[in-house]
């Protein structure tokens, strides 16, 4: 679809739902607000339910703008696209806020797979064979699908049944590629007495379990420190996720346009988790998404004095953001990390066998 923007009008109309569903893919990338990225989205599953003969004949009577939720901005994209122009929208979105990568080049081109994001089954926005796509476009060997445990019912966490039948969808996905992967997994809560938010035996079955704090993230440094030490020495987590929970202030939406005042993150003694993490092998996550940027220059400094395996991971709530990769990559390459150490420059096999083999 990028090629679109050099569409010739001899070459007859380009597909509106391409179309749309591309410029969706664009906005979240540069993370736009939800309800502008929904318009686009909503125009799009509208359109491609809509008989192609009735789209035509509303172009021309000019009335697009009758069907529910089409308004002006989406019905010039659909107008454009039926008269076989590249729409105006779509090469604005191509040639701003694209993800370069700068130093962090070679380790970005070493990874080889993506260990935190969500789909529609949590708090996500699109469906997971739409994430899957969109990570092996970009030419990644798998996924960890890590969608919210139950108790963050804000993001509709998923309790137990919902996670088994969301095993058996990944089960059945799989079938479809024979050099992609979806490896299970979660983001569980971290709950504030440093217990795990899911059933044992299930985050037993998981291959990748990531942990984080969502909730009384201004609690005590010291109960701060032991509840993620407990998590971080539990066998069932690999990775923690986003450590601080800070959110850096101007990068809310779109990416560097606003003026989202942020937050300040957890205090924690960074030593005691760190060495924790060391010990436990659990990794240390950096977490890509432009309004967290966690952890912070200086903890990413004590992760690695420790020795800790890292995981770069875009925490992407929609297909665009799994772009987001080059944000941390470059951070990493500023620290001088090593491939190696990152544990998803592994191949699946590795990152799984790694995953199920905690010290205790
Ligand atoms: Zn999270
Ligand atoms: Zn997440």
């Amino acid at each position: 679809m990028a090629d679109a923007c050099d569409h010739d009008p001899a070459d007859g109309p380009l597909d509106p739902v391409d179309v749309l569903d591309r410029i969706v893919y664009l906005l979240d990338r540069r993370l736009e607000e939800g309800r502008r990225v929904r318009a686009y989205a909503n125009a799009r599953d509208l359109v491609a339910e809509l008989d192609p003969d009735e789209l035509r004949t509303r172009h021309r009577e000019r009335t697009l703008t009758e069907l529910p939720g089409i308004g002006p901005a989406t019905s010039a994209v659909i107008a454009e696209a039926l008269d076989g122009k590249a729409p105006k929208k779509l090469t604005e979105l191509e040639a701003t806020n694209p993800i370069d990568v700068g130093e962090g080049a070679e380790l970005r081109a070493a990874l080889r797979g993506d260990c935190h994001l969500h789909s529609n089954w949590s708090d996500g926005g699109a469906p997971i064979e739409k994430m899957a796509e969109a990570a092996r476009a970009l030419g990644h060997e798998y996924m960890v699908l890590t969608d919210h445990s139950p108790r963050l019912t804000i993001a509709h966490g998923l309790d137990p049944d919902r996670l088994r039948k969301q095993l058996d969808v990944i089960d059945e996905l799989n079938g479809r590629w024979d050099d992609f992967r979806i490896l299970t997994g979660i983001e569980v809560d971290i709950l504030a007495d440093g217990t795990l938010d899911q059933d044992e035996d299930l985050l037993d079955r998981l291959d990748v379990v990531v942990a984080s704090v969502h909730s009384k993230l201004s609690m005590d440094a010291k109960e701060m420190t032991r509840r993620m030490v407990m998590a971080v020495a539990s066998p069932h987590v690999d990775i923690l996720g986003h450590c601080t929970g800070q959110k850096v202030p101007g990068h809310q939406r779109p990416i560097g346009k606003s003026d989202f005042a942020g937050r300040v993150g957890s205090s924690f003694d960074a030593e005691v988790v760190f060495a924790a993490c060391a010990r436990f092998d659990t990794a240390v996550e950096i977490n890509c998404r432009p309004e967290r940027q966690d952890p912070p220059d200086h903890l990413l400094e004590l992760a690695l004095e420790w020795g800790c395996k890292l995981s770069i991971d875009t925490d992407a709530h929609a297909p665009g953001q799994l772009e987001w990769q080059p944000f941390g990559c470059d951070k990493a390459a500023r620290h001088g990390v090593a491939p190696e150490q990152v544990v998803n420059t592994w191949a699946a096999d590795q990152l799984v066998e790694w995953a199920s083999a905690h010290p205790t």
